[in-house]
């Protein structure tokens, strides 16, 4: 069971930057190892300090880097330093710079605005990388190839509106049938030419969709040439390159089968306050792991970057309390971390992110109290080598998907102001995290059956296949969750006919005839058709958009309880083959949400380790291998919290002692168990 691996413990460092001064980076070595920092990653932002002109590259500072990391036996993660392209590059070959919008050429500035189809900065990023891979690519420091950073964002430039039409001349075949899939005799948009496309008109959903979709495989193109260009020399090594979390720009699924392991940059904004309570911040981090646990299809991910301190970008960011920095890197281990990497490793010293949180700080020494926790935390995940590799089970998947994300954002609906795509998705979260209940975050390509309950928020678009997919998961004996805003568009955006919700309507048993839409302040009641009934009691509220349900072969749970559509369905179930199908057909209140997803988390016994009642605030999460689990617990409050586990023989890892079931944990206190499975 034990692992030959460590946990990755380190991050982002840039010895380019203090080439001058070579004993602040012998001291820099020194403290990576007081702290047992084993990981650096090198050369991001490096691409002007590796070919200062055209074809002239130095390499001795980073050979030097190598060198010195290997005789302290540290692993250097080696980043393409595509992110951030060189002023000569940009000057000599201007059609490397972005396009925006409007057709004007961006100038020269800041980061992560390099065109992906331009074949002069593909040639350039091609050399260098095969000038690093040759000398680097086979060095026993090397545990990874970081491929750029962070990618995001559009090109709007004549290369990339020639390749898209190629692209969609490759899906469509025809201008009659790209037409009709845009239903583009609307104001009379009807193009008759394929270079008619040279802008993304807005106003027509199904271009704004494929530009996306386009985009995306744009990026993955790009990130094939920068590998293929690696590979030459370095065939072994695996590539990863950074996430964001839920970033909008480019669906993460399709990037992360260009790489052989999935990462992320993770930045909450502790200690701000939000909607009350500061664990919402908490709730926030554990669905973006989450998010990219179900992009890495459900193996470990890397935790890329995080700030050890503060960040310097946000209006505000108050210092991380003592203890946080433990809480939230072990958060990222809990929900299938193999890693915690900050950025940055030594402060800079100059230019935009000279005030981020960083290791070691300007002041150059290890006697502060961010390096002391940076230290304590080295020396804990000393003991954490047995997680490495562990899996996160989950019987639950909740459904996230850029695709769907695109389209519902981008069509014009009655309920525009209030679409909250990713926040609706985050309330269905909360009732499972806040029971302890490991859950997959999945797209809509995601195989379902070896769920039991699949909840699928505003499935705005759903295509017969998916729709058949979901049925036969009900059919099986699976639990499926529906909401308002399901199966209302195709996948080119055109209204489903023959009636919402489309390929779903038969497994829910329902036809949702029309949605009503209101202000923010208004609310209409919800209340159950017997008090009790499947965890539902009382009046709750919905607001900003109320389906307006009619029964089919489902049963009503609960109704509205005014307006004209008073006593219409807010809550159907029906039973189809083995399992059920429930339709929500408002955005409720979190109550409604806790008692209702709570109660089928009860009906469904998924929750394994924990009493039901977990105080707010207090996370519990699970890793597995195959006769032991490890438990992790986190109070994020600042004050001290009690609970019980469930029966079980429970070992605390760091400690190696036997604990109680009564759990208490002092403010931001955390713990890993190991939970015995007999
Ligand atoms: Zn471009």
């Amino acid at each position: 069971m034990q692992s030959s691996k460590p946990i990755l413990y380190g991050g982002d460092y840039n010895p380019e930057q203090w080439l001058k001064y070579p004993e602040v980076l012998e001291q820099d070595f020194r403290l990576f190892e007081q702290a047992s920092i084993n990981t650096l990653t090198i050369g991001v932002f490096a691409w002007a300090a590796l070919e200062p002109e055209e074809g002239v590259f130095q390499f001795e500072w980073l050979d030097h880097i190598f060198e010195r990391a290997m005789r302290q036996h540290m692993r250097i993660i080696l980043a393409t330093p595509s992110g951030g392209k060189p002023n000569w590059l940009a000057m000599k070959y201007t059609e490397v710079r972005r396009v925006n919008e409007l057709g004007q050429r961006e100038p020269q500035r800041a980061r992560h605005n390099h065109c992906l189809t331009s074949d002069v900065y593909r040639d350039k990023v091609s050399i260098i990388n095969e000038q690093l891979a040759k000398r680097y690519g086979a060095h026993s420091a090397l545990e990874m190839w970081h491929i750029s950073n962070e990618f995001g964002g559009y090109c709007y430039c004549d290369r990339c509106m020639a390749a898209f039409r190629d692209w969609l001349k490759a899906k469509y075949t025809s201008l009659d049938a790209l037409n009709e899939a845009y239903w583009s005799r609307f104001w009379s948009h009807t193009f008759t030419e394929w270079e008619q496309i040279r802008y993304i008109d807005k106003t027509i959903c199904g271009l704004v969709l494929d530009w996306k979709r386009f985009m995306t495989d744009q990026c993955c193109s790009f990130i094939r040439n920068e590998i293929a260009a690696i590979r030459r020399d370095s065939p072994d090594v695996p590539t990863t390159t950074n996430f964001m979390g839920t970033h909008p720009d480019y669906d993460y699924h399709k990037l992360a089968q260009e790489i052989d392991v999935v990462s992320w940059d993770a930045y909450p904004m502790w200690h701000l306050p939000q909607d009350n309570h500061e664990s919402n911040h908490a709730l926030n981090a554990a669905f973006r792991h989450d998010v990219t646990r179900g992009i890495a299809g459900g193996k470990p991910f890397l935790l890329m970057e995080s700030t050890p301190g503060q960040v310097n970008w946000a209006g505000v960011s108050p210092l991380m309390r003592p203890g946080m920095l433990r809480l939230a890197s072990y958060q990222a281990i809990a929900h299938g971390s193999d890693s915690v990497c900050y950025f940055q490793m030594r402060k800079s010293r100059g230019s935009w992110e000279q005030f981020h949180g960083a290791v070691i700080d300007h002041v150059g020494h290890a006697n502060t109290r961010v390096f002391r926790e940076v230290e304590q935390l080295g020396a804990s995940l000393l003991q954490l080598d047995s997680v490495v590799g562990s899996l996160v089970s989950a019987k639950v998947a909740i459904v996230f998907d850029w695709e769907t994300r695109w389209i519902y954002e981008g069509v014009a609906l009655p309920s525009n102001a209030h679409k909250q795509y990713a926040e609706t998705i985050l309330a269905h979260y909360k009732p499972f995290w806040a029971r302890g209940i490991n859950v997959d975050i999945v797209d809509r390509q995601a195989d379902f059956s070896k769920y039991e309950l699949v909840v699928a928020p505003i499935l705005f678009m759903l295509s017969d296949s998916l729709g058949e997919r979901l049925t036969d998961f009900v059919k099986a004996g699976g639990h499926l969750v529906t909401t308002y805003g399901t199966g209302v568009v195709n996948e080119t955006g055109l209204a489903i006919s023959g009636g919402m919700p489309g390929a779903l309507r038969e497994v829910l048993g329902v036809w949702v005839e029309e949605f009503d839409a209101l202000p923010d302040a208004y609310r209409r009641q919800v209340k159950p058709l017997d008090d009790g009934k499947c965890g539902l009691t009382g009046v709750y509220e919905a607001r900003h958009h109320l389906d307006l349900v009619h029964l089919e072969t489902a049963e009503a749970i609960a109704v509205y309880g005014e307006d004209f559509y008073s006593g219409y369905p807010a809550l159907t179930r029906h039973s189809f083959g083995a399992g059920s199908a429930w339709h929500i057909s408002s955005r409720n209140d979190d109550r409604f949400s806790d008692d209702f997803l709570g109660y089928l988390a009860d009906e469904l016994k998924l929750t394994n380790i924990s009493s039901s009642t977990l105080p707010q605030g207090v996370s519990v999460q699970t890793r597995s291998v195959a006769n032991a689990e490890f438990v992790f617990l986190m109070n994020f409050n600042d004050s001290s919290v009690v609970f019980e586990l469930i029966d079980g023989i429970y070992t605390d890892l760091e400690t190696e002692s036997t604990v109680e079931r009564t759990i208490h944990l002092a403010a931001y206190q955390t713990c890993v168990l190991q939970r015995r499975l007999d």
